[in-house]
């Protein structure tokens, strides 16, 4: 499979940038891992929007989710969409309608959502919506999810993808260190873990990691190779990576948009 970075954005876009939002494929399969603000103008640069089969969400946070709302107005009124020709496009009897997994409690969040601007069914018309079970296996193409809750500041899961060779993406989401995504990453192939904070957060509940502390879960995960994400350009990548590396031994690289690894 191929993973490909569509967007590693924290919660404010570096320059040019867009937030969370990777794309997995394999053969005919492709499914997408986050949609945060300015993912689908990057989708639309490297993979063809109606071609993703199942876009899966990690959490209900804006920096995760708020390019469905473009993604389903393209689905909605795209010309290429439509049953009859419009200009190039010669008409559809079966217009894109990738499946949408959230996060439990998602449907009505993203209800309340697209009702702020008048439409609350925009994601529902868009999209086959269904809330995942996060003790399920959901398999989509010839790739499979499973899901585990990590530590955030709202309900949040870390996304397994496994292709039929048995290789394997571990995305951490967001989370403050912890031993779940250790566990749920262990033997994983490639650890995508967040390395958003310069340091540890100084008050409060913790809610993200530092670059060195994505190191410590990718060693005691004995992950293949490690990427740190959600890590803005204002930091420095060298340092970043420097930092991962001072508890890691494996491959680290900081996500750079269109960043391709084959699996
Ligand atoms: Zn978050
Ligand atoms: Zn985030």
């Amino acid at each position: 499979m191929k993973f490909t970075v569509l967007g590693k954005s924290p919660a404010w876009q570096d320059a040019g940038g867009a937030c969370s939002g990777y794309l997995v494929t394999e053969d005919a399969t492709a499914i997408l891992l986050d949609c945060g603000n300015g993912v689908f103008g990057k989708l639309r640069q490297f993979h063809d929007y109606v071609d993703v089969g199942a876009v899966f969400i990690s959490h209900l946070h804006a920096d995760h989710y708020l390019d469905l709302f473009p993604f389903a107005f393209a689905l909605l009124l795209a010309p290429r969409q439509q049953p009859v020709p419009v200009d190039r496009w010669p008409g559809t009897d079966s217009p894109a309608r990738p499946l949408l997994y959230l996060p439990p409690g998602g449907y009505d969040l993203l209800r309340q959502a697209a009702g702020i601007i008048g439409l609350p069914s925009l994601i529902e018309d868009a999209f086959e919506v269904r809330e995942y079970d996060p003790e399920s296996r959901i398999e989509h193409g010839s790739l499979a999810a499973t899901f585990r809750q990590v530590p955030h500041y709202t309900e949040t899961w870390a996304i397994d993808v496994t292709d039929p060779a048995g290789s394997r993406v571990t995305y951490g989401s967001d989370c403050r260190p912890n031993r779940e995504l250790v566990d749920f990453a262990r033997g994983t192939d490639l650890l995508v873990a967040e390395a958003t904070l310069p340091r540890p957060e100084r008050s409060g509940e913790r809610g993200h990691m530092t670059p060195a502390e994505a190191g410590e879960h990718a060693a005691a995960s004995s992950a293949g190779r490690l990427v740190l994400t959600h890590i803005s350009d204002e930091l420095d990548p060298e340092w970043a990576v420097a930092e991962a590396r001072g508890h890691y031994g494996g491959s680290v690289e900081v996500a750079r948009e269109g960043m391709e690894i084959d699996l």
